[in-house]
């Protein structure tokens, strides 16, 4: 057994691992990465990178064929499974080797492959080959997939988690896509657009990200116009019919069923704190089995441990990763000095079509706080922009303190929510009011002009006098 000491080691070779790597090196040269599977992180080999492309193949096919609306006739499209993915693979593999290129560049010392897991609360253990004391050592280890564990025997290989879909030599027949969270909403909307038969089966009833209730309804009701959707059904049941897999559930008291080629479980992904034996440290930890950190060093209980990423199932996202791994990287290397980071707004995207986006405080986080609040609203199927796109359905919410007039939130599905969602979070990390707000300039004719007509009703429902010698004064 080779022995090491080392004053930090980082567990997990992702973003956040990536991201705390470079910043403890501020600090000391005597550092370890340990990662398990393959250098890449989870975002360029099968996260965010080969999803958007994947998305980005889907658009190319919708666009076609929403070409005839314009007057423009396409003749029969023809979506080449094989071509569509090799392309896919292609371009997440340029993105894959870039990382990959730069871990090459660390020294050999730096760097060990194996599965780590604590043996003491200074000493992991490396497969069966290595231990390394550290100093301090930083958990950076994401999550995985959630899948039903029956499943798995019952269905064999016609199971699938996002993990697979990007290996993919060619587009199957036909998906039942299992969740309507982010991911699954993207995959199945995108593998429904390049042409194969999809079910999208949820559990909650709720469909998408999206938490204030008229947007929520929005939301279903826009993806099941599109994707054969059942929201909530019950009493799922399924079976391997050789080669395919038969979907049996109920709908509204009926019995419906479906077979497939394959069953996409996109039910959730779990942070893989449960794979380290983290309970030899002896810190404390919740029922979920999580130690309490702190976000703005990463620091787990006052201790030498930190954590980052995905493992903390918080903000399950690639900035807040790299973020969360530069806070633990930097406290890590000053450790037992401390440097809290502020942390930066909350913003999500979700990249279907309509995209969806919260931007600051979600609806449902703004009731529970208990804050006073004002609400403006546009509906984008008249708004002038996204009815010349044809990209005319959504709505955008947006939430402002009465008290300090100042945006708290929003919440969007609709055209462009992917901008519209950064200049809403900008607005709410900056602190502008509303009446700030509005003194920025508005192009004509943008889907910004959207935002302008839910920012006006806010101002009205706020109930605030605009200042005579501000510019909305004269122009608004
Ligand atoms: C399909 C999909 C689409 C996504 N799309 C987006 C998007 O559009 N935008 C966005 O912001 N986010 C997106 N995400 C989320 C984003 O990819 C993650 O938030 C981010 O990759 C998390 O980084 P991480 O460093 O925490 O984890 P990872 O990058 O997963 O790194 C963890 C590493 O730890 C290793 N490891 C695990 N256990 C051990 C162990 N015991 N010992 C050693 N090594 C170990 C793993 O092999 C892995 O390499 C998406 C995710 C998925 C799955």
């Amino acid at each position: 057994m080779r022995k090491l000491r080392v004053d930090v080691a980082i567990v997990g070779a992702g973003t956040a691992g990536m991201s705390a790597y470079r910043n403890v090196k501020e600090h000391t040269s005597s550092v370890m990465v340990v990662e398990n599977k393959s250098y890449g992180t989870t975002c360029a080999r099968s996260g965010c990178m080969p999803s958007k492309l994947l998305i980005a193949a889907a658009e190319a096919a919708n666009m076609m064929k929403e070409a005839n609306a314009f007057g423009i006739h396409t003749r029969d499209i023809l979506i080449d499974g094989v071509a569509v993915m090799d392309r896919v693979r292609r371009e997440r593999d340029r993105f894959v080797n870039y990382v990959v290129e730069s871990v090459n560049e660390w020294p050999s010392e730096h760097k060990i492959m194996g599965h780590a897991k604590f043996i003491d609360g200074h000493v992991l253990q490396i497969d069966d080959h290595t231990q390394i004391r550290a100093d301090r050592i930083i958990i950076a280890n994401g999550s995985r997939p959630v899948i039903p564990e029956e499943w798995k025997t019952l269905l064999g290989n016609r199971l699938l988690s996002s993990d697979d879909v990007f290996e993919w030599k060619n587009l199957p027949s036909s998906v039942a896509v299992f969740g309507t969270g982010i991911i699954g909403l993207e995959l199945a909307q995108a593998l429904h657009r390049l042409g194969v038969r999809v079910r999208v089966l949820g559990r909650s009833g709720r469909v998408g990200i999206l938490t204030d209730p008229s947007l929520q309804s929005l939301s279903k009701a826009i993806f099941s116009d599109e994707l054969p959707l059942e929201a909530a059904p019950k009493n799922i049941k399924v079976s391997r019919q050789g080669d395919q897999v038969l979907v049996e559930w109920e709908n509204q008291d009926r019995q419906q069923k479906d077979q497939f080629d394959l069953v996409l479980a996109a039910t959730g992904r779990t942070p893989n704190i449960d794979n380290l034996c983290f309970d030899v440290t002896g810190i404390p930890v919740n029922e979920e089995g999580f130690p309490a950190f702190d976000r703005n060093t990463g620091r787990i209980a006052n201790s030498h441990i930190f954590i980052a990423g995905d493992v903390t199932d918080e903000r399950a996202i690639l900035h807040e990763a790299s973020d969360a791994g530069h806070i633990a990287g930097k406290n890590a290397g000053l450790y037992p000095k401390e440097s809290p980071c502020p942390r930066r707004t909350p913003l999500s995207v979700v990249f279907t079509d309509p995209q969806l986006s919260i931007a600051g405080k979600s609806f449902s986080e703004i009731e529970k706080s208990g804050i006073d609040y004002a609400v403006g609203e546009v509906s984008f199927s008249n708004q002038g922009r996204s009815r010349v796109m044809l990209k005319n359905r959504g709505g955008l919410r947006v939430y402002a303190e009465k008290q300090s007039g100042k945006l708290i939130g929003a919440e969007m599905i609709g055209p462009a929510a992917e901008h519209i969602g950064h200049l809403l979070a900008w607005s709410v990390q900056r602190g502008d009011t509303i009446q700030q707000m509005l003194q920025y300039p508005f192009y004509h004719p943008v889907v910004e002009e959207g935002l302008r007509t839910a920012l006006r009703q806010l101002q009205k429902n706020l109930h605030q006098h605009l200042d005579p010698i501000l510019i909305t004064h004269c122009l608004d």
